[in-house]
């Protein structure tokens, strides 16, 4: 049965149970070779939780800059699990955990309403190499009693007609994916005959983390696939910080982090309720504990009083990174709200596949759509107010932008072998590297 009595703790008692671990944290954090001499001359503990302001906020670029080692705070025998960002943006951040940092991770994923249970079966199709999520929802699954089927993502041995195949097999019931995911996967079992809001009777829901997902997309995943859809918003180094309750509303672990929204600038608090960029606190990580980490996600966080799940972490909004922002003639756009406009277009021209671009004169929007040949100008209008920059609509037709071919696509399992069967076969490999990459038939 998974604890959850943190969440329903009074505002009184959340506080003091924030500021005791946080205490823990700040005198934890001086352990690390980065926060020995950040935070020299600050204070080891603090009376009140607003304080922390007083503290300067870390960044990204610090993490890179001392990785592997620079924020571990316990000795190398403690550590369990080594991770890291992708690094797309330069050098990958080092995320190292503890046994317990990891169990702390794997009951944070349990705060997601999915409620994992003894009767499902679980494909976790996220990628496996590297990051984290993939780990700690097949631990959360299994600790619930569910079946984990590891189907990765980005990899050769579970292409996407392999999973449409494997989710009817074994009458799966919960997929833990990105939210794009979620739709390649509906596009695949299209092309394989099926229709994914019907022939899955028994796919009770997804489990989505990784990407941003807004409410209009939630909502086209839900009806593509007829399945609820519970995401959950976290990062590499921080763990699961927010999770969809069974109202649908993400609830901050708020007895693991101490969350504050700031400014993108100035790193000043905004006003409650305010888009601001998220600076998260960790109150719980032994292994690499961060103070006031500047995450670079647009969030808002409101006060939890008023959803029907009587849970008491404040309810986080994701917008977008800051970085994904749009500048177009003075008007700025974040992603969470170009998002919300494309979907919320009238008239069903825009399929779930589309991308934008910037030109000179304005944003251009791109779509797969069923009526490609539709007259575009009251959906460029819609556009255009939404977002308050002019808009260029393209509609091409289904298969315009993505090659659904791919999504059929098998590619050879390298399996180690070294032996050819030279004698049935004058195109035999020769070379170790053809033999293993599949040009042979045995
Ligand atoms: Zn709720």
């Amino acid at each position: 049965m998974v604890n959850l009595q943190n969440m329903y703790l009074s505002t009184g008692q959340l506080k003091e149970l924030q500021l005791g671990r946080l205490n823990r944290t700040l005198q934890k954090c001086r352990e690390s070779i980065l926060y020995r001499e950040k935070h020299a001359g600050y204070p080891l503990k603090i009376e009140d939780l607003r304080d922390i302001s007083q503290f300067p906020v870390t960044t990204k670029e610090e993490l890179r800059e001392c990785a592997p080692l620079g924020t571990l705070a316990v000795p190398r025998e403690q550590v369990v699990e080594y991770h890291e960002s992708f690094g797309t943006t330069g050098e990958p951040i080092s995320v190292w955990l503890t046994a317990a940092d990891f169990a702390r991770w794997t009951q944070q994923i349990e705060h997601c309403a999915i409620d994992f249970n003894p009767g499902d079966t679980v494909l976790v199709r996220f990628p496996y190499a590297i990051s984290d999520p993939a780990h700690i929802v097949q631990s959360a699954a299994k600790k619930s009693g569910a079946c984990v089927v590891p189907v990765s993502s980005r990899t050769v041995v579970s292409p996407h007609s392999r999973v449409i195949r494997l989710l009817r097999k074994l009458r799966a019931t919960v997929i833990g994916c990105l939210p794009l995911e979620a739709i390649l996967l509906a596009e695949t079992a299209k092309l394989m005959g099926y229709d994914p809001a019907t022939d899955f009777p028994h796919l009770r829901g997804f489990c989505v983390a990784g990407e941003m997902l807004t409410g209009s997309r939630k909502k086209l995943i839900e009806e593509m696939w007829h399945a609820r859809v519970y995401n959950m918003y976290g990062t590499t180094e921080n763990g699961n910080i927010a999770a969809d309750c069974s109202a649908g509303r993400l609830h901050a672990a708020e007895d693991h982090f101490l969350l504050e929204v700031l400014h993108p600038k100035s790193f000043e608090p905004v006003p409650p309720g305010e888009r601001g960029i998220l600076a998260v606190t960790t109150l719980t990580l032994e292994a690499c504990p961060l103070v006031r980490y500047v995450t670079g996600d647009i969030v808002t966080l409101n006060p939890a009083a008023s959803c029907s799940c009587g849970r008491n972490g404040q309810v986080l909004e994701h917008l977008g990174r800051y970085s994904d922002r749009l500048d177009i003639n003075g008007t700025t756009i974040i992603p969470g709200d170009l998002h919300e406009a494309v979907l919320q277009t009238p008239g069903n021209l825009i399929s779930a596949l589309w991308m934008t671009g910037v030109s000179e004169n304005g944003l251009i929007v791109r779509a797969e759509s069923e009526f490609p040949e539709a007259g575009t100008s009251s959906v460029r209008a819609f556009l255009s107010k939404r977002l308050g920059v002019p808009v260029k609509l393209e509609l091409v037709p289904i298969g315009g932008m993505f090659d659904r071919n791919k999504l059929l696509e098998v590619s050879p399992v390298i399996k180690p072998r070294y032996v050819a069967n030279w004698a049935a076969d004058n195109r035999y490999p020769r070379t170790l590297d053809r033999l293993l990459s599949g040009y042979h038939t045995f």
